[in-house]
């Protein structure tokens, strides 16, 4: 028996960049659902990203972890700012959980206004939530080359799975399947992907999952490709191991020969 072949890809960064979507939905449900006492939000936050919001982005892992930062960026004391982002960064994950802890808050409620605030956007006005995100047109094109070549595409995302398949739809891309934040994690996922399909390549921009991907036995032997235009941290294009290989947009075709 021969097993259907797959590529599997991330969403975020990957496939779109959605900078301007993250820091707007973020921002909304700050402004809307978060309560907190430490912010008031002046529209003209929605007008820019600032700078240490896209340099901390690539630290993210799941969607409610920009709130909080968000909050931080925002706040009128002791605001996260682009100078002091590094001191932030440095301890990313404690940091997260420190401010969930002074704040009372918890992932799970965050995560919910977020998706809360993305859905509000898409009931209000569909094709402005959807233009906020730029897709990387030669990750469609080469999506839709693997599609003709009968090799079929899968998603895994941390976002929530009704969001990316919208913004999938628009950009006339069907693929075979797409897991969210909803299904767990991309190891367990790609773990039980493999006894079904025969995985070509993962193509992801956070490199710490595809490290993850190849420490796991029952998934290590998946080829793993790094998304050079993604949000990488500053150090991941180096000291990359031999089994993660660095892929730069304009040779995304060449993986089509595998
Ligand atoms: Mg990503």
């Amino acid at each position: 028996m021969s097993f259907q072949k797959i590529f599997l890809f991330d969403f975020d960064g990957v496939i779109v960049d959605g900078m301007h979507e993250y820091w707007n939905s973020s921002l909304l449900a700050c402004e809307k659902y978060l309560n907190s006492p430490y912010i008031s939000v002046d529209q003209n936050l929605y007008k820019t990203v600032p700078n240490a919001f896209k340099k901390i982005r690539p630290w993210v892992k799941y969607g409610w972890e920009m709130i909080l930062i968000v909050h931080e960026i925002i706040k009128p004391e002791n605001p996260l700012k682009n100078h002091n982002k590094d001191d932030f960064i440095n301890n990313y994950h404690q940091n997260c959980q420190r401010i969930l802890n002074d704040n009372y808050w918890n992932s799970e409620d965050l995560q919910k206004i977020l998706d809360k605030s993305r859905k509000c956007q898409i009931d209000n006005d569909f094709e402005s939530w959807v233009n906020l995100h730029n897709p990387y047109f030669e990750v469609i094109n080469f999506m839709k080359e693997l599609q003709k070549r009968k090799i079929k595409t899968g998603i895994i995302t941390t976002k929530g799975k009704i969001f990316a398949e919208k913004i999938l739809k628009q950009l006339n891309i069907s693929p075979e399947f797409i897991y969210g934040y909803e299904s767990g994690t991309k190891i367990k996922i790609a773990e039980e992907l493999s006894q079904t399909y025969e995985i070509l390549g993962f193509l992801e921009d956070r490199k710490k999952t595809l490290i993850d991907i190849k420490k796991n036995s029952e998934t290590s032997h998946i080829p793993c490709f790094l998304a050079d235009w993604g949000y990488l941290k500053e150090l991941d294009r180096f000291n990359l191991s031999n089994e993660i290989k660095l892929i730069k947009l304009g040779n995304l075709m060449e993986l089509v020969a595998i």
